[in-house]
């Protein structure tokens, strides 16, 4: 077989296409393949197919194809122009790549492969491309992706926050808490933009959704309740969000008691912040060492306010273990009036907080949903802590977190045959 054969056959060159000649470049360890075409009638127009002549020709480009051997692969071509009556001069579709694609369409499907697999750093190494282009690859995904995603509402949305640069921005993100994906992304946490975030869906479409997990923040709430049909019935306000709250409020009791005792020269508090905000059955499991863990035992049995706080803490995510709605509305009562009594302002403000709010924390029992555990969610989670990834833009996070977590159709069709 002639090398230009073999790269016929390896970049799935149809008719009229062909390799005219292929060079070696040992200097540059590059191949480069350069594609012509036979002179066919016509050309189809790339909008509306109809059979056209031939305009002109575009300038020679090139399109990164997969390694040969270790050496870096460009396809060469100039691609025609067509005149249509209707469209006008355009170019006409090729098969190997996307229009304005600086990648073969094989190319992209290997490097969506490995973009999926490592962080962007490891990318641009295996696959030799810059930062830029590793971006610019992924953003061509998710619009491809977000294009093809079918129309279908949400049974159950989850909408939650995240401080995307020490609490100074945020990002407001809805999840389809059915499926495991994040839908959309926005900037900031205001009515615009949970607007934005669910812009796809009419407010007919937002008429079949059963129920939505989420904070207690007033802009989502009116926000919801503006476009969602019966919102009263389907907000359930998380247990994500209310042990987050409750978490917060012991951290500001912990913070305030460990400074007074420090004046005294009580050292009990330092360096513990974790481990009160363990759920107490995952310090158990947790690496913690045992000396640490004993040590910790006999804090929290102490009379420290932290003490309090935390047995307040534990204590609350029993909520949700109740049977019914009735049944956990009594449970709240009770815990409820134990909390004003611990004399703790932090936790008395979240145990006002929830009250206020008790109707749509019990909803819970009718839809049972919540955002803790939501794969989408801690999946986002999980990319903030490890930064892995440059957001240098609200831009560049959401394109990362849709290419990871939108559950999303990425890759680029291609046009080989098989045989
Ligand atoms: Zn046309």
């Amino acid at each position: 077989m002639r090398d230009t054969d073999l790269y016929r056959q390896l970049l799935g060159l149809e008719k009229p296409w062909t390799v005219e000649r292929v060079e070696l470049d040992v200097k540059q360890q590059q191949v480069r393949v350069f594609a012509k075409h036979e002179k066919p009638k016509s050309w189809p127009c790339p909008e509306c197919g109809k059979a056209c002549g031939l305009h002109d020709h575009e300038q020679e480009r090139r399109w990164r194809h997969l390694d040969s051997c270790g050496f870096q692969t460009f396809l060469h071509a100039r691609i025609p122009r067509v005149r249509c009556p209707e469209h006008g001069v355009r170019q006409v579709r090729v098969s190997w790549a996307e229009p304005k694609a600086r990648f073969t369409a094989l190319f992209e499907r290997f490097a969506i492969d490995v973009l999926l697999e490592t962080s962007i750093k490891g990318a641009t190494t295996i696959l030799r491309i810059s930062w830029d282009e590793a971006h610019h690859l992924m953003e061509r995904a998710v619009s491809r992706g977000i294009a093809r995603r079918p129309h279908r509402v949400p049974r159950y949305l989850g909408i939650d926050e995240k401080a995307l640069a020490k609490g100074q921005r945020y990002a407001t993100m809805v999840c389809d808490l059915e499926h495991g994906h994040v839908i959309e992304l926005a900037e900031d946490r205001t009515k615009e933009s949970v607007r934005r975030c669910l812009g796809r869906y009419s407010i007919h479409d937002l008429s079949f959704v059963e129920a939505i997990a989420m904070d207690m923040w007033a802009p989502y709430i009116q926000q919801l309740s503006a476009i969602v049909d019966h919102a009263e019935d389907k907000i359930v306000f998380d247990r994500y969000h209310i042990v987050a709250h409750m978490n917060e409020a012991l951290d500001q009791v912990r913070r305030r008691e460990n400074k007074a005792l420090r004046a005294e020269g009580d050292d009990r508090l330092v360096g513990t912040k974790h481990l009160w905000l363990y759920g107490a059955e995952n310090l158990v499991h947790s690496k913690v060492d045992l000396a640490t863990k004993l040590a910790f035992a006999k804090l929290r049995s102490s009379s420290l306010k932290t003490a309090r706080a935390w047995a307040l803490k534990e204590s609350l995510r029993d909520l949700w273990k109740q049977r019914s709605r009735a049944a956990g509305e009594r449970w709240y009562d009770e815990w409820y009036s134990w909390a004003v009594r611990s004399r703790l302002t932090p936790v008395k403000k979240v145990a006002a907080m929830v009250k206020r709010h008790l109707p749509n924390v019990l909803t819970y029992f009718k839809h049972r949903i919540t955002n803790a555990g939501s794969e989408a969610i801690n999946s986002v989670i999980q990319m903030l802590k490890k930064r892995a990834f440059g957001y240098r833009s609200f831009r560049n996070f959401r394109t990362v977190v849709l290419f990871r977590c939108g559950g999303l159709d990425l890759y680029p069709s291609t046009h080989l045959k098989a045989g």
